[in-house]
């Protein structure tokens, strides 16, 4: 099966966004209480930081990502909007308020990410671990989902947010092996595996996901090699979204993906075993990522999952 006869390496016209990925505006008053728990909270979202084109639909059905550790990043990714600078120390009130608002918004399922902070020594994994543990105090059944950062490929990190145990741990490949190093700033595509493959490792109960954006140039056997490298690790749920370019400064849009591509790349990989796969032009890590049913993703679980 192909998706994709070729791979354009040049950017796409100015302008030239297809009509699926037009933008949505606020419809419901919901919208406005989100942001109300985000600002009375004093918390940060990657909804906002990574210009996400679905803040609109998300916030108005009243959910959001936090993003924990401040919302400067140690690292300058090609792809990513949130502010590359110096970062502050970590606010010690943060976690106490995550639980406040996943609680005023009586959240089912949070996503709790984080910005890379290589400029601590365990990467702000403590400071994830205290958000999970907060957060599960304040809504003991809410289902949390951490997307975490590399942690430079520290094991000690990684176990400790583990230790935490969210329902879901997250770490994004983002993009295929040959363009990470263009993507991905100071992280390599075989160091995340390597943290996939160890947190499943650690905590096999806990189901895992991964996810990857495309229009930047990848080729259709580079997907297909990434999904098989997510799964020899255990990845379970896989997310596949079209890349947007936030500013020009970041990399250029490649080629705009269509829905029927999308959903071609769903079958394949739900062919290849993932049990969960969203894979649309705007879907994110994030987007209705409180549309799994954990009982039956476990239920799903193959007996021979790779550890
Ligand atoms: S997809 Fe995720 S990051 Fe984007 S607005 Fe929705 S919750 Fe926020």
């Amino acid at each position: 099966m192909s998706c994709c006869s070729s791979t354009p390496q040049t950017p796409v016209a100015k302008g030239s966004k297809p009509p699926w990925l037009r933008l949505r505006l606020p419809t419901s008053p919901v919208f406005a209480e989100t942001t109300g728990v985000v600002r009375g909270h004093d918390l940060h979202t990657v909804c906002e930081s990574a210009h996400c084109p679905n803040r609109f639909e998300c916030w108005s059905r009243g959910t959001a990502t936090f993003m924990v550790g401040g919302d400067h990043c140690t690292r300058n990714c090609g792809f990513c909007a949130v502010h590359t600078a110096k970062p502050l120390a970590l606010d010690t009130g943060e976690p106490e308020r995550i639980a406040q608002a996943c609680a005023r918004m009586k959240l089912r399922h949070v996503v709790i990410t984080m910005v890379a902070r290589d400029d601590l020594s365990d990467g702000a994994s403590a400071h994830v671990s205290e958000c999970i543990l907060a957060a599960r105090k304040a809504s003991p059944s809410m289902i949390i989902e951490v997307l975490t950062s590399d942690f430079n490929g520290r094991e000690e990190d990684i176990a400790r947010v583990l230790e935490a145990r969210p329902e879901i741990f997250s770490h994004n490949l983002e993009t295929v092996e040959r363009l990470t190093p263009s993507v991905r700033s100071r992280a390599t595509y075989r160091r995340s595996l390597e943290v996939m493959r160890f947190a499943r490792q650690t905590a096999p109960d806990l189901l895992m996901k991964s996810g990857i954006m495309l229009g930047l140039g990848e080729t259709d056997d580079e997907i297909r090699a990434t999904l098989s490298d997510m799964r020899s690790v255990g990845i379970e749920i896989v997310t596949l979204g079209q890349y947007l370019q936030p500013s020009p400064n970041h990399l250029p849009v490649l080629r705009w993906v269509t829905p029927e591509e999308f959903s071609t790349w769903e079958q394949e990989a739900r062919a290849m075993g993932f049990t969960y796969v969203a894979s649309g032009p705007l879907v994110r890590s994030s987007y209705y990522a409180d549309a799994v049913n954990l009982e039956s993703l476990h239920a799903a679980r193959s007996p021979t999952l790779p550890l």
